[in-house]
């Protein structure tokens, strides 16, 4: 009989699979199983099964065990195997760092049974002394809900379990097991009546569900966008395939914070299909069991961040990502992918739509879903994007907000603020109504400043300078953590007089109390917001109109409801005018019409006051339209021009080394191997990065800019191995960045 060589993927950095002879196991293609590998054991993914080898026979080591309980399909393969290709990246890296943690360990997956508690029928609370603080907690958290889960006790206290066994056997809980994929509850949500424009959106998409199409969903925001993604969801799960499967669904969202909201109204509007959500706040132990529901095919909708785009799914039939242009779909370390390009190569492999929503397109996805592809064979066979457009607030009456800029020449700033934009937070006050101040700016003030030698506070590690942190009296780098107590003299000349400059959340909080002393004011920023339940707690605040003023980062553009909020500020946002990002404008615009939406959602007219030097700039002009496709249209012409993405393809090969000569070695000599192939990818000189010192680390970058992908890919496939032959590239930290988006 032929021996048995399974073909492993392992978690090294070495591009190829290793053979192993399978030892007697009965294994199966896309099992775990457990290797020795340079004298250690190591998970290894079986990617192939043959009876071939490039080694002698009998040199191979068999596996040393088998888990048969998950299996890693052969679309996932297909998918990762792209992926790896692409983005030059060790497939078995790839493919082991987008598992679980629980699987990545050497262990059968068997997921922990899991619970949840709820008060037993004659629960006598008294039985607890009010001293017993968690227990007291326990039972409110419990007095509120039907039932809690584990993870919800577990960010109430650390010592929740000891509190709900006393709980438990005092008999005022009592626990029952819980499974990952519970359809949810049926509730009485109404089925809102949709505008014109909804119901088109929609009729589209369904025409055409069983063949691979792409979609834009470009609405403002308001423009009831969720309705239109649970309404199509709907019609796709109620399918079934020939076996009596039903059909699942995967929606990407950018980041946790926008989960619970969206969360909430897919499951009460489509209660009765098991939905699993996967994302970084969950525990290990949820997230291997959500993840087992999604790849056994019981959990029909996965709701999940970046990288739930890689999560087995035997039946899935939609994808869905919402804020497609948000920059937190591309992952920035590791294996630097982009879900939305991953999202769409995994949609087209399977041949289902995908539907991509966003008030403010990418322009690489507004380029797409404009141009008519040209006549040439090779953008011939790319599938013509679908743009579903939505140019109403769903909610009738929902006028969109007025934005005007406060020229800041003509209306001076005091401690931050023109007495215009602190005029109209006190009219709110007085009207009862709430405001929002937006600042991109955490701590006290960017700088701090001596005002006789002109030296400001540097991080040592980074260059960049220390932001002051007034409360608690320290300096912080941003950047890679360093922190260190305000000096009482200036470092460079002795002098007393330290002055912080600028303006960031916290001095903003503190000039309010100052100017609108009865204004209930909150901040939220990373500092303010520092565990879990903070931002959730502040939410339900200002909910039940207890906050009057917001004072807040990009924290709090993003996708929070407040029906009673009709005033946004927007304060320093000009750096970005300017930027030598390119991408600055299409970010700021971006950002500028989501905080814009946070104004006047219900049935009040919303007001959107920005303080800047630029009022005549083109990007405010376009902003005070609320016109983003003629703005998209210009920064196209611009890019076209200067052959920037997404006219172009770009790539970027980053290094960094403690000594900066290692870098520009290392750079140095990539770059002469490069000149020995034959390419027509513009390869552009070594520069320094952005930012040239981060955490101790010197830093420089190489461009690559290509006319198509092929030519870039065609490049790097026969560059990288060479790269990653040369004795110095052990002595740097270097990588790969295709379609990057910092530069
Ligand atoms: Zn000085
Ligand atoms: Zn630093």
């Amino acid at each position: 009989m032929p021996p048995v060589i399974l073909k492993i993927a392992l978690d090294v950095p070495i591009n190829r699979l290793f053979d192993y002879l399978s030892g007697g196991f009965n294994a199966q293609l896309g099992n775990r199983v457990v290797v020795s590998f340079a004298g250690r054991n190591l998970i290894g993914i079986i990617v192939a099964i043959s009876n071939q080898s490039d080694y002698p026979i009998e040199k191979l080591k068999a596996v040393s065990n088998v888990f048969d309980e998950v299996l890693i399909d052969s679309p996932s393969f297909k998918l990762l195997n792209f992926c790896a290709d692409y983005y030059h990246y060790p497939l078995g890296q790839a493919l082991i760092s987008t598992l679980p943690l629980r699987l990545r360990q050497i262990k059968p997956a068997v997921s922990r049974k899991m619970f949840a508690y709820r008060l037993t029928e004659n629960a006598d609370m008294a039985l607890v002394s009010p001293k017993k603080v968690v227990m007291q907690l326990m039972l409110t958290a419990l007095q509120s809900k039907q039932e809690v889960t584990e993870s919800e006790l577990a960010l109430i206290s650390a010592t929740w379990r000891k509190a709900i066994r006393e709980l438990t056997r005092l008999n005022i809980v009592t626990a029952y097991e819980v499974t990952a994929v519970k359809a949810s509850l049926p509730t009485s949500a109404v089925e809102p009546t949709l505008n014109v424009e909804q119901k088109k959106a929609i009729k589209c998409v369904l025409a055409l569900t069983h063949n691979f199409k792409p979609w834009l969903l470009y609405g403002v925001t308001g423009s009831g966008k969720t309705e239109v993604y649970i309404q199509i969801l709907q019609r796709v799960l109620s399918e079934k395939n020939a076996q009596g499967m039903g059909a699942q669904v995967l929606v990407l969202v950018p980041e946790i914070n926008l989960t619970p909201q969206l969360e909430a109204r897919f499951r009460s509007r489509l209660s009765q299909f098991p939905l699993v959500t996967l994302h970084s706040n969950l525990s290990e132990s949820e997230r291997l069991q959500n993840w087992l529901a999604a790849s056994s095919g019981a959990a029909k909708i996965v709701i999940g961040t970046r990288l739930s785009v890689f999560t087995p799914m035997p039946q899935l039939k939609m994808i869905v990502m919402d804020e497609e242009h948000d920059g937190s779909y591309k992952q920035q370390d590791g294996m630097r992918y982009h879900a939305r390009d991953v999202a769409m190569v995994r949609a087209k492999q399977l041949n289902i739509p995908i539907i991509l929503g966003s008030a403010t397109p990418s322009l690489e996805t507004w380029f797409n879903a404009t141009n008519q592809p040209a006549d040439d064979q090779k953008t011939q066979q790319k599938q013509q994007y679908g743009l579903l457009t939505l140019a109403k607030r769903a909610v009738e009456n929902a006028a969109l907000p007025d934005i005007y800029c406060i020229d800041v020449a003509k209306s001076p700033t005091e401690n931050g603020l023109s007495p215009l934009l602190v005029k109209a937070l006190q009219e709110r006050l007085t009207k009862s109504e709430q405001s929002l101040l937006f600042i991109n700016r955490r701590g006290y003030a960017p700088v701090l400043h001596c005002n006789a030698c002109q030296w400001v506070a540097p991080c040592t590690r980074c260059s960049a300078r220390l932001v002051v942190h007034l409360s608690q009296k320290r300096l912080k780098c941003h950047h890679c953590g360093l922190e260190q107590k305000i000096p009482l003299q200036c470092p460079s000349c002795g002098n007393a007089d330290m002055r912080p400059l600028g303006h960031a959340t916290q001095r903003l909080e503190q000039t309010l109390q100052t100017l609108l002393p009865s204004a209930r004011i909150a901040r939220v920023d990373r500092d303010s917001m520092n565990n879990k339940n903070a931002l959730t707690d502040l939410l339900t605040q200002v909910h039940n109109q207890e906050i009057d003023i917001l004072v807040g980062t990009q924290m709090l553009a993003k996708g929070h409801d407040f029906p009673n909020l009709t005033l946004v500020g927007v304060i320093d946002l000009d750096g970005a005018l300017y930027s030598p990002d390119f991408r600055a404008g299409e970010r700021l615009f971006a950002q500028l019409m989501q905080v814009a939406g946070r104004a006047g959602r219900a049935d009040k007219a919303g007001q959107v006051l920005i303080q800047t030097a630029f009022p005549q700039h083109a990007l405010f002009n376009a902003l005070r339209a609320q016109d983003y496709a003629s703005f998209a249209d210009e920064l196209l012409q611009e890019r076209r021009v200067m052959q920037f993405p997404p006219t172009c393809f770009f790539a970027l090969l980053r290094a960094e080394a403690n000594h900066f000569s290692l870098v520009g070695q290392f750079l140095n000599q990539a770059l002469k191997i490069a000149n020995d192939i034959k390419t027509d990818v513009m390869i552009y000189d070594p520069i320094r990065s952005q930012m040239e010192r981060l955490k101790s680390m010197e830093r420089a970058q190489v461009l690559l800019q290509a006319n198509t992908r092929a030519a870039l890919q065609r490049l790097l496939k026969e560059w990288m191995p060479k790269m990653r032959a040369l004795p110095i590239a052990t002595k740097v930290r270097w990588s790969l960045d295709i379609d990057p988006l910092e530069f």
